[in-house]
């Protein structure tokens, strides 16, 4: 069987003298690992289309144990990103993020044009790289099922902007009357807006929102915080990512 879909690659092995294991984020089938077989014989279009960061269009035969990609179409590289370390280490916490959180054999478009966007952003060096790891971070736990509550206080109801607290663990903010968790995080000025706004807002504005850089800062430690906590999962292109800042 074959398929015929667009997708990113993600992650990329070699796994012989001539043999390469890609996975990719495709847009209809979520996330797949599949072999290119002959890499280094096959037509160097196809060879860039299967390089790490390398989008495009993908026809993959489906085969028993495995998939292997046939044919590759490139329509972007992302070739910018190789020239900046802290962007490209920030891409590959993306891929990272995404071969674990987005769905297999399933509809992944949402996922897919999120870290597209935000590659294109990172590449072009649009957006500050905090405010860019903060939007892929939440919004991808969004789309992945864990949107956190942030509309009002979790216990009365209270609806403020300003001096909420925000639990990782529950999801949840809550007023200063009701927090008792000391793991509740209190969020300065704008930086509860900026959160609402990844979680709440239209894909097409997700990225149109501004935020000094002490609350972009403050914005990603907390979006981090959260999905380390839910997910309870080690990110190996995190800690390089942090390790370079
Ligand atoms: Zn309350």
């Amino acid at each position: 069987m074959k398929l015929s879909t667009d997708g990113l690659i993600i992650r990329e092995q070699q796994t012989g003298e001539d043999d390469r294991l890609v996975t990719l984020l495709t847009r209809d089938y979520g996330v797949l690992r599949a072999f290119v077989r002959g890499a280094k014989r096959i037509k160097s279009k196809s060879q860039s289309a299967t390089q790490l960061f390398a989008y495009g269009n993908f026809s993959i035969y489906r085969g028993k144990d495995a998939y292997s990609i046939d044919e590759a179409q490139p329509i972007e590289i992302f070739f910018d990103l190789r020239n900046d370390i802290e962007a490209l280490s920030l891409a590959q916490y993306f891929c990272e993020l995404a071969g674990e959180l987005a769905p297999v054999e399933d509809d992944a478009g949402d996922y897919l044009k999120l870290i597209l966007n935000a590659l294109h952003m990172l590449s072009k060096n649009k957006r500050p790289h905090s405010q860019l790891k903060a939007i892929v971070e939440l919004r991808l736990m969004t789309l992945a099922g864990y949107m956190p509550d942030l509309v009002a206080c979790g216990d009365c109801e209270e609806f403020s902007d300003d001096g909420m607290f925000f639990s990782p663990v529950e999801g949840q903010i809550f007023c200063k009357e009701c927090v008792s968790d000391h793991t509740c995080i209190k969020l300065p000025n704008g930086v509860l807006s900026a959160m609402r706004h990844i979680c709440y807002v239209d894909s097409t504005k997700l990225f149109s929102f501004t935020l000094p850089h002490e609350s972009l800062d403050f914005l990603t430690q907390v979006t981090e915080n959260f999905l380390l906590t839910q997910t309870a999962k080690k990110f190996k292109t995190l800690d390089f990512y942090k390790s370079i800042l």
